[in-house]
């Protein structure tokens, strides 16, 4: 507050600068240093960032002028009366607008309904605006102060009304906060509630010490408290690339949704490929300083408030241009990607795709948004360097459908609701159907039947298939137990394992108890895996498949012929059976050279003492080429397709006791 102190000589008041302006002088320099890294934090335009801007603005002047007035008060024979009186009353009108302008930020913390953000903005802003009109008429009615040469300052009657106010706006923004404290983040009631404490403790040494002038420090204290924690570069800004980050990304999105939700925009991303390589190639540094070059190209081909660093190797571009402009700007991209980056002595040209994605065309809502760019991303990245992919409306209905899918997984997890079917083996031996393998069903969703072409890639990439196994790991044990107890012939039942299962620590123990929970024979389970599985994992699959069979639980692997792996290192994992795939078993029908190419990879197998599946047979040709070139058990719509758990029952009854077929 302002203080004020006189030495009465004779009748003459004479104001001597005896008070203490040296704090308000060090806080506004402090004050200009927070401003202007503020100014380097959120560029968003929201009301927040506004007011957070106004605080210091106004704060700056109630200080500036403090202190000029007061200098200009103890010398005011000096100056002239006229620009005393100017400076004056901005530091009077200023002074309880600093409560505020923080009571209003306070507010657009606090306040996520905007309708009752502007309702209490209104409110609020009418004490200052009657004390305004106050401080507009004190020349007349002198009730603030007066100035005149004569007695110099003289302190008014209504004067205390100023530093009421200013408290009283503190206080207010300590009620709101105490009003919504369930709705407001605990450490955000905590910043909030500094406000009105750092106030108390200016009134009390003010007491103390009356000469000095503490409201500009204590403004500072809270703005500074404010930067720190709720305005602060960091959480907006990227450390490494300085440019902002995903999370400043996602409050643009959400400020242009709400203030301009018909206005057109583009938002792609520009991933870049196999940026793990250029680390291990020219060390992490170097690829940090590929990023920034990057990001600095960037920004200076569409301006730094439009680049965000989206993830690690990926940069995201928000522009509301027309599209011919945009395509300008990704062709200009395109075509510098083409060339070589360069840091320092190092040079690479690095690969990318772009993932792009319009509003309103495509999508609305912010998490849509940002899914479907992802999503356009991925799609991309299956393609060649370079490649650009608009999510489309069509991409947008299947990132719903993917989402609506990941939905009723997870409910199904949760009600260990998934159907189990199973697709009978025939023996050529026996010509008995001893084995089966499990398949997963979903027959019954809000969204109809899905097939397991759709969902188990879905629960592959959502990480729920682990989960799903051992679930549906126990529900084929608990078949296997009834047929052993009905006294079925079966000799095993397959279970499809993914490649990420193969990840899950203690894996082999699980198995193991899941198995032996049920009661069954370790050698009633056969997990099937795929060549895939082999790619990430090769010396993990190989050390479970070994505690696997020293248990009695062999292995098969499955869908042999679709995939590329080194056949020589795919030998080496002691599994026992092998299926070759229904495109494999197909293409023997349709060409000779298919059908030698079968012929000797049958009699390899054999060699290699491998039992030998052919699965996906569907006509007599097939089944009998499989039969004539030595096949042991054969899998196919010809004998029978995956049935249901009572049909399956009575599918073995009848024919494992009549062997031929039905
Ligand atoms: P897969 O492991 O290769 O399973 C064989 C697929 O071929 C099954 O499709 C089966 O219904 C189908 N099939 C069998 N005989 C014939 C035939 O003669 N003609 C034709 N056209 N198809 C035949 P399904 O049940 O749709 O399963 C598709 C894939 O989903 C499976 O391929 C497997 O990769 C996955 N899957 C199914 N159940 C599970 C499961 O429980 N766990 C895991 N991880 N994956 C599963
Ligand atoms: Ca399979
Ligand atoms: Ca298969």
């Amino acid at each position: 507050m302002k203080a004020v102190s006189g030495k009465r000589i004779g009748t003459i008041i004479m104001i001597t600068l005896d008070w203490n302006i040296a704090p308000e002088c060090i806080s506004a320099v402090i004050l200009s240093i927070i401003w202007l890294y503020s100014r380097r934090g959120s560029w968003l335009p929201t009301l927040r960032n506004r007011i957070f801007q106004c605080c210091f603005l106004v704060t700056f002047l109630a200080i500036t002028t403090n202190i000029l007035s007061t200098v200009m008060i103890a010398y005011y024979h000096v100056f002239p009366l006229w620009l005393t009186w100017l400076i004056t009353t901005i530091y009077f009108i200023f002074t309880p607008l600093m409560g505020a302008v923080y009571c209003l930020y306070a507010a657009t913390v606090i306040y996520q309904n905007k309708e009752r953000l502007i309702r209490f903005m209104k409110l609020s802003m009418i004490p200052s605006i009657l004390y305004t009109l106050l401080v507009l008429t004190n020349p007349f009615n002198k009730g603030l102060f007066d100035l005149n040469y004569q007695s110099g300052y003289v302190k008014g009657p209504w004067i205390a009304i100023t530093y009421i106010l200013f408290y009283a706006y503190c206080l207010g923004a300590l009620f709101v906060a105490f009003m919504e404290k369930d709705k407001v983040e605990k450490n955000v009631f905590n910043i909030l509630s500094a406000f009105p404490i750092i106030a108390s403790v200016v009134i009390a040494v003010q007491q103390i010490f009356p000469t000095i002038i503490l409201t500009g420090s204590a403004a500072t204290c809270a703005l500074l408290i404010i930067y720190l924690y709720l305005q602060n570069k960091q959480i907006s800004m990227d450390y490494l690339t300085d440019i902002p980050n995903q999370l400043e990304l996602s409050n643009m999105l959400e400020y242009l949704l709400s203030e301009y939700p018909k206005q057109h925009f583009s938002l792609f991303v520009i991933s870049l490929r196999d940026f793990t390589q250029i680390n291990s190639a020219f060390t992490h540094q170097v690829g940090d300083a590929f990023l920034k070059t990057i990001a600095c190209y960037l920004a200076s081909l569409v301006g730094q408030r439009h680049v965000y660093r989206f993830k690690g190797d990926e940069f995201a571009i928000l522009i509301r241009q027309p599209h011919e402009v945009i395509s300008v700007i990704l062709k200009q991209i395109q075509e510098r990607m083409q060339k070589p980056w360069r840091v320092k002595e190092h040079e690479a040209i690095l690969s990318y795709v772009i993932g792009a994605v319009d509003y309103p065309e495509s999508t609305t809502g912010i998490e849509s948004l940002i899914s479907s760019v992802e999503y356009a991303v991925s799609v991309a990245k299956k393609n060649y360097n370079g490649y650009v992919c608009y999510c489309d409306q069509n991409m947008f209905e299947m990132i719903q459908r993917k989402r609506e899918i990941v939905k009723i997984l997870k409910e199904k997890i949760a009600n260990q609701d998934f159907e189990m079917y199973y697709q009978p083996l025939y023996s050529v031996a026996t010509q008995q159907f001893e084995y089966a393998e499990s398949l997963v069903r979903i027959n019954d969703s809000p969204l109809g039947p899905i097939y397991p072409s759709e969902f188990i890639p879905i629960a592959e990439e959502t990480g729920l298939i682990i989960e799903m196994t051992y679930m549906i790991l126990d529900k084929v044990c608990k078949f296997a137990r009834i047929l052993l107890d009905e006294e079925i012939n079966i000799k095993c039942i397959h279970v499809n394992f993914s490649a990420i299962q193969f990840r899950q620590p203690q894996l082999a123990q699980k198995v193991c108890e899941i198995i032996h929970k049920n009661n069954i024979p370790f050698s009633v389970i056969k997990i099937e895996f795929t060549e895939s599985t082999l790619a990430e994992n090769m010396d993990i699959i190989h050390d479970f498949v070994s505690d696997m069979e020293k248990m009695g639980i062999y292995m098969g692997l499955d869908d042999f012929g679709v995939g590329y792996s080194n056949i020589s290192t795919v030998i080496q994992i002691p599994f026992t059976t092998i299926k070759l795939d229904k495109s494999l078993v197909w293409a023997v029908s349709k060409q000779e050279k298919s059908a030698i190419m079968v012929k000797n990879m049958i009699r390899t197998f054999k060699d290699l003492n491998l039992t030998v599946v052919a699965e996906g047979v569907e006509d007599d040709f097939q089944n009998q080429f499989m039969i004539r070139n030595g096949v042991d058990q054969i899998q196919g719509y010809y004998y029978s397709k995956p049935l249901p758990k009572e049909e399956m029952i009575r599918f073995m009854k009848e024919h494992n006791q009549n062997i031929r077929k039905g």
